[in-house]
């Protein structure tokens, strides 16, 4: 799934070419993870191209700058503004969005004080993250071995770019073992979150999803679900539940900007209710689809690139 080329690339106020979007090897970023991004999906609805919940997604990258002490240099007015930008330069309909900004070259110690903090914006064409049946058959997953980080280690809530070595590991051991995905544990061994989505779980009719001290991302896409599940008339529990719970629940699924909302049919080899995708799961599937391609949105979720 090689990214795709786009003609420009936003980085520090300017449009520059694909190819030049580059930085020095000594920048900071490289050698400790200081990096502080978005994944943020633009879609090609019925009323023109939309980017779904871009608040959100800003009010996250300011959130985790903060918790950082990092100061941005451009405003959000002028991140969100930045970002229409880069998708009309581009000409795009639909895209994967890719705001990040790092610490740059300047010192090479721990340190990050004394360098830049710089920031791009990059945009891409991208389809389905899981593989392309995984909306409508399910996926197979596995429990990691790999844990989510203990409370006070790497702040979860924050998308920074080191958080994302504990995600590489989930997400190479569960290739290497044949499934798609991971599903890891936190450090007291009650369900967190996969790879790069979060999760829930569907169980006599009420929808449950592991709370923020889980050591789960607070991901836009959950708070979606929330939303909608709720306004479904579902009852939606935000609380810890063990492992075993996975097993035995009638329906799983996994939410993220790239993976929507994926249905999960089997854990460890286990199948999930029937072992395929379940009635709310669909349900919640096509509320969703009814804002990101009808653009009913009756929530204020979008924001029109091509009508500035
Ligand atoms: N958890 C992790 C670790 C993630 O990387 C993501 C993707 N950003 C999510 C959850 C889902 O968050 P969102 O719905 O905001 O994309």
């Amino acid at each position: 799934m090689a990214v795709k080329k786009v003609e420009k690339i936003w980085m520090n106020g300017k449009l520059v070419n694909w190819d030049d979007a580059k930085i020095h090897i000594l920048s900071h970023v490289i050698h400790y993870g200081s990096s502080w991004f978005e994944g943020i999906r633009c879609y090609n609805t019925a009323k023109g191209s939309a980017i779904f919940r871009l608040d959100a997604h800003l009010d996250r990258l300011y959130g985790s700058l903060k918790i950082y002490r990092t100061e941005s240099r451009y405003t959000r007015q002028q991140m969100q503004a930045a970002i229409a930008e880069t998708i009309r330069a581009n000409k795009l309909k639909a895209c994967y969005i890719r705001p990040i900004v790092y610490r740059g070259y300047g010192d090479v110690g721990v340190n990050p004080l004394q360098c830049p903090v710089d920031t791009a914006i990059a945009v891409w064409e991208w389809g389905k993250y899981l593989g392309a049946e995984a909306l409508e058959q399910g996926i197979d997953v596995c429990v990691s071995s790999w844990q989510r980080p203990a409370p006070n280690t790497f702040p979860t809530m924050a998308k920074a770019g080191g958080n994302y070595l504990n995600s590489q590991l989930i997400k190479t051991e569960a290739i290497a073992e044949g499934y798609v995905e991971g599903i890891a544990l936190d450090s007291f061994g009650n369900v967190s979150e996969g790879s790069g989505e979060n999760l829930f779980l569907v169980k006599d009719n009420i929808v449950y999803t592991p709370p923020l001290y889980s050591a789960i991302l607070p991901g836009v896409t959950r708070s979606t679900v929330k939303i909608l599940a709720r306004e479904l008339d579902y009852e939606v529990v935000e609380g810890p539940f063990p492992r075993e719970m996975l097993y035995i629940a009638d329906e799983l699924f996994f939410c993220g900007t790239a993976a929507e909302i994926t249905p999960i049919r089997s854990v460890d080899k286990v199948n999930i209710g029937t072992g395929k995708p379940g009635p709310i799961t669909k349900k919640l599937q096509r509320e969703f689809f009814e804002v990101v391609q009808n653009a009913n949105d009756k929530h204020g979720w979008l924001y029109f690139v091509y009508n500035d």
